[in-house]
């Protein structure tokens, strides 16, 4: 070997996925022929104009919503093959999702709106309390465990919603515009902490977004049009990921040889 860096561990891997929707008579085709690979430790940028796919295929990365064709594998399961009933298991396990609007229940402070999500894992008391406390700490805000949504500034509830979304430890993160909705000290303090949680901790994190001002964060950016992947750009040299290891937890119910290489 004359390299020290390892290539990323491929975690989401998509072939010819496409999505069209069906209102009554008419049918609309919002995604065609997506080839898509993901890594593990890195994060990656989804750009497109408004209406060119970028949350359908969001959607269907995170198992939200079913392709019409094509073959999506997650950490080495074929989830295209799988019956629907499977699928809120790998929402659960593989998968935590932060929304533009935050989705946060108003009348839960923020350490229960974490503790509600591990709660639905299996997880609760003060074991759940704990975990959401460690949790909150480590969006940095463990100063304001038991505010209420309503007293947290925008950042700071995005900040609870990726707190929320890593209730599973999922090897997989998705981000759909989680910046929109903040000024830019906000959305800079979001976009370096999704970085942080895939440079340091080894997830795939996904996010789309619209704004220009994140770019450089990005270890990969992709550019959708009218549902097509159109090109790949890339801001730096790919960051090398030298065997990042997965979330235990997470990956205990896939596939023994997808876990023999990690
Ligand atoms: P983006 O997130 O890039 O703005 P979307 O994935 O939300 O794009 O939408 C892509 C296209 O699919 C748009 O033209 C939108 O109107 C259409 N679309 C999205 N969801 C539905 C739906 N449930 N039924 C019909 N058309 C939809
Ligand atoms: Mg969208």
């Amino acid at each position: 070997m004359t390299t020290s860096l390892v290539s990323a561990k491929t975690v989401i891997r998509a072939r010819g996925l496409s999505k069209v929707y069906q209102e009554g008579a008419n049918e609309f085709r919002a995604l065609t022929d997506v080839h898509l690979d993901i890594h593990a430790g890195q994060l990656t940028l989804l750009m497109g104009p408004s209406g060119s796919g970028k949350t359908t295929l969001l959607s269907i990365l995170g198992c939200i919503l079913r392709a019409s064709d094509g073959r999506l594998e997650l950490l080495g399961e074929d989830v295209t093959s799988l019956p629907e009933t499977e699928l809120p298991r790998i929402r659960r396990e593989a998968i935590g999702f932060v929304f533009q609007g935050f989705n946060l229940f108003p009348t839960l402070t923020a350490a229960e709106n974490v503790a509600l999500a591990l709660d639905v894992r299996g997880v609760s008391g003060d074991k759940a309390k704990n975990r959401a406390e460690e949790l909150l700490a480590e969006v940095g805000l463990q100063d304001r465990m038991r505010a209420f949504p309503a007293d947290l500034s925008g950042g700071q509830k995005q900040r609870v919603a990726i707190a929320r979304a890593l209730a599973g430890n999922p090897p997989i993160l998705l981000a759909d515009e989680p910046t929109a909705a903040l000024d830019s000290t906000s959305g800079r303090a979001v976009i370096e902490l999704l970085q942080g949680l895939a440079r340091s901790h080894g997830r795939a994190v996904v996010m789309v977004t619209h704004d220009p001002r994140v770019l450089s964060y990005g270890d990969r950016i992709l550019q959708l049009e009218d549902g097509r992947l159109t090109r790949e750009e890339s801001p730096r040299p790919p960051y090398g990921v030298a065997h990042h290891a997965l979330p235990a937890q997470a990956t205990a119910n896939f596939s023994e040889e997808f876990r023999a290489e990690f």
